[in-house]
């Protein structure tokens, strides 16, 4: 069982409720990408390196948390059939591995967030329609990733998509949006055997294209896209995630489709896409993102000190930050390296726990703005993020003053 419900507005922003079955997901809402499993085993919670570090935070390991309490940075987590071969596993792993769903592993069993299983069709594109290991290939369809997702015990399922690539010629693209649309309605068929959430992806840059990517799922499908799914995914954007103009066009576009065929009441997650451009596209209409910037930046010595900006970590300000990992001596003293026996995964594990808790407060702050309704503090709260970021800021401002109503007395570049 899934709803969805809308309890506050701003302008386009809104702020809901996903419910589906026990478990309730304030949004907006970042859902932080977690490989389950990375070539290991269930002792070393399936890897190593920065991912295990995560997982051992997500797992409450007092050893890393420190006692504390860090389950509101995974309320909802985005994990991928494809990352099941992240790390070049034989055959009998991989069917191991499928062979409880991730809440039956020990080490994940007080996990209690929700589980986004996506359908990783970008890199089974990538790698020709299948998953490769060290001894197998397996061709993907839309029925084997649906067996995949269902073998993790998921709260929420997407169909296989075939995502587009801004390189593409027309006829691919409408070639690609065709057989999404067809794993789409086959999707369909089975959402009986889903205990959770079905989300459709969809895939455009702008009006035209959102507008044929909707009409082929329709045409494919024997009923109403509200009846058959719970959510709508926007793909693709990936390639374009620093084009934060055209993030903001593909996802308003997506939105204004969605009102035009009746289909607002459902979710719209974005797939992939973090950091500086989720407040603006929370504020034309995105309830959920997904994106593994957090930890990446972290992998690369990153410490996040806002949406916009990171330092190298050595040159990072704890005392400035108020999230708990940096209020905390322990993770302070793992962030300088001034334990003994210190691994890298532990040092740049907290910088991944900080960077992702960044990314969650902010989403936080947005979420109590849309619940007192009221617009001018949303366009305020752009204004203020963008104001130190040259380039952005004219952007910002543009879009305030054309999609948020007269925010500022005038528009044009005297704000650049
Ligand atoms: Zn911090």
């Amino acid at each position: 069982m899934a709803s969805f419900e809308i309890v506050a507005e701003a302008g386009e922003a809104r702020r809901g409720q996903l419910q589906i079955n026990d478990r309730t997901l304030e949004t907006p809402h970042l859902f932080p990408v977690i490989n389950f499993y990375g070539g290991g085993n269930e002792g070393a919670l399936f890897g190593g390196g920065v991912h295990r570090t995560v997982k051992e935070f997500l797992a409450h390991d007092n050893e890393v948390t420190g006692g504390k309490e860090y389950s509101d940075l995974f309320r909802g987590v985005m994990t991928s059939i494809a990352s099941l071969t992240d790390y070049g596993i034989r055959e009998k792993k991989l069917e191991w591995y499928l062979g409880n769903e991730i809440r039956e592993w020990e080490c994940f069993s007080d996990y209690d967030g929700m589980i986004f299983a996506d359908s990783g069709g970008y890199k089974i594109l990538e790698q020709g329609g299948g998953l490769e290991g060290e001894d197998f290939e397996k061709e993907i369809d839309q029925d084997k990733a649906l067996d995949m997702q269902l073998d993790l015990g998921p709260d929420i399922v997407v169909n296989l998509d075939h995502p587009i690539h801004p390189d593409d010629e027309f006829e691919e693209r409408l070639e690609k949006m065709e057989q999404t649309a067809a794993n789409a309605a086959r999707f369909a068929e089975r959402r009986e055997e889903v205990e959770g959430a079905c989300y459709l992806t969809v895939h455009g840059y702008y009006d035209a294209m959102l507008e044929r990517s909707f009409d082929l799922v329709e045409a494919e499908l024997s009923e109403p896209i509200p009846e058959a799914f719970d959510g709508i995914a926007l793909g693709s954007l990936v390639p374009r995630k620093d084009n934060v103009e055209v993030l903001v066009e593909a996802v308003s576009d997506c939105k204004h489709v969605m009102q035009q065929r009746g289909y607002d009441d459902l979710p719209l997650h974005v797939f992939g896409i973090s950091g500086k451009a989720m407040p603006l596209l929370v504020a034309v209409g995105a309830d959920s993102f997904d994106s593994a910037s957090y930890l990446h930046q972290a992998i690369n010595g990153k410490y996040s000190v806002s949406l916009f900006d990171y330092v190298p970590i050595d040159e990072a300000d704890f005392d400035a930050c108020d999230c708990r990992v940096c209020n905390d001596d322990f993770h302070r003293a793992r962030m300088r390296n001034e334990m003994d026996d210190l691994y890298q995964k532990d040092i740049l594990g907290s910088v991944a726990a900080h960077n992702l808790a960044i990314q969650q407060r902010e989403l936080r702050q947005f979420r109590q703005l849309i619940a007192e309704g009221d617009q001018d503090q949303v366009a305020g709260y752009l204004e203020e993020a963008a104001k130190d970021q040259k380039g952005f800021r004219k952007f910002v401002y543009q879009l305030i003053n054309e999609r948020m109503n007269p925010y500022f007395e005038e528009t044009d570049t005297t704000y650049a």
